[in-house]
């Protein structure tokens, strides 16, 4: 076994049918007398549940995130965690949500209570970013993590399959890249494998009948664990291409990975046989990238950038800005082949098979 650096920050977790009745308590356990619960437009009423379960200890409610975090809407947020004097942010709703909560922390110190509702796991990592025009940048600072975070499956129940889908498969695309991070280790590679197991068997059962409880805790578990990856280990390609989409075109972020994560996989394919022969056996298929594929477009996912209004003129752009910092990747960064790898995620079809995956696979299976 190779060297490996395991350097994981303490988490607080509570899993479960019913945790969100634990928000309380918890907040009290962190010493927060005031608290400020931040929501989107649309999550309001998530957010008065979490009003009424609070008390006398929520202060106000700032249900004005927006997706990529642009500059001004993290500037209102701060402003308000400080008109109302709070000394502890309560997030719940998806990762444009959890990203406001962690930015307001980044400035102030005070501690977060993250309450996930989709599957993005922005709540388990340092990681932070913010949209200033059309670029988007991020950072890293451990202030910023949730010092406890409360997974309630009920809370997913009314997530649309078509939030579902694309959600799920952004935690895939974490866990798949953790798999051959140039720093990933044992423990991490276990949790991607759990991980993509989980959200392969679960993903296709809270799309065709959404109120399906074990489901729903099927995957959230593989969205927590996704988290937990990316939090740890260092993302390829992917994901840098997803955040220069995301933030350049104002594309919708889940989308945007489940569009490109097969043509990402197919890219790396040849350049990460290990890690390719663990994600295909979590899924249960031959080839990786066929089988993301095939997984996303039966979960009824948009599988192109067209279809996502992506235009077409933006393809070199975006093939120039994957290749404009140098970053860890299994295969080099090359723009030609990365110009083509956009254009089979703008017309979306079906990457070609591996060399010799089925046999991978079936070597696998036996081991
Ligand atoms: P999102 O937060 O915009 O949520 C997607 C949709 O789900 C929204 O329409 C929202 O209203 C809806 N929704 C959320 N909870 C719901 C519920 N319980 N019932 C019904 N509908 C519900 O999108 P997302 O994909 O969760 O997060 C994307 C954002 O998170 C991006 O800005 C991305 O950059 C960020 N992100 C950051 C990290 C990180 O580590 N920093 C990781 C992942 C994502």
């Amino acid at each position: 076994m190779r060297s490996f650096l395991f350097d994981q920050p303490a988490y607080r977790v509570i899993f479960g049918t019913g945790a969100f009745g634990r928000l309380r308590e918890e907040v009290e356990r962190l010493g927060g007398t005031r608290v400020l619960i931040v929501c989107t437009e649309a999550e309001v009423e998530l957010a008065q549940d979490a009003a009424i379960k609070l008390g006398d200890l929520a202060v106000g409610i700032f249900d004005d995130a927006v997706m990529h975090h642009p500059v001004e809407t993290i500037q209102a947020a701060r402003d308000c965690a400080r008109d109302v004097a709070a000394d502890c942010c309560v997030t719940i709703g998806g990762g444009t949500t959890t990203g406001t909560g962690k930015l307001i922390a980044l400035e102030s110190g005070i501690p977060v209570v993250a309450i996930p509702t989709t599957y993005a796991g922005s709540e388990m990592t340092p990681i932070y970013g913010m949209t200033e025009g059309s670029v988007k940048k991020t950072g890293r600072d451990r202030k910023v993590l949730p010092r406890v975070v409360i997974y309630d499956p009920e809370l997913t129940l009314s997530l649309p399959p078509e939030v579902s889908g694309p959600s799920g498969i952004n935690a895939l695309a974490h866990s798949i890249e953790g798999l051959y991070a140039h720093d990933t280790n044992p423990i991490t590679m276990l949790m991607a494998e759990e991980s993509i197991r989980a959200l392969a068997r679960s993903l296709p059962v809270v799309v065709r009948d959404p109120v399906n409880i074990d489901g729903r805790s099927d995957a959230l578990y593989g969205a927590w664990l996704a988290g937990v990856v990316l939090g740890s280990v260092a993302m390829g390609l992917h994901h840098k291409l997803c955040h220069t989409l995301g933030g350049t075109f104002n594309l919708p972020h889940a989308e945007v990975h489940t569009v490109i994560l097969p043509h990402a996989v197919a890219y790396n394919r040849d350049f990460a046989s290990d890690a390719m022969r663990r994600a295909a056996a979590a899924l249960g298929v031959s080839d990786t990238a066929q089988g993301v594929y095939d997984l996303a477009a039966s979960l009824g996912t948009k599988t192109s950038l067209a279809a996502l209004g992506m235009p077409r003129t933006g393809l070199d752009r975006a093939a120039d800005l994957a290749v404009q910092n140098v970053y860890p990747n299994p295969r080099p960064l090359e723009r030609g082949a990365i110009r083509e790898l956009l254009e089979h995620a703008y017309t979306g079809n079906r990457p070609q098979a591996g060399r010799s995956t089925t046999k991978d696979a079936r070597n696998t299976k036996k081991t």
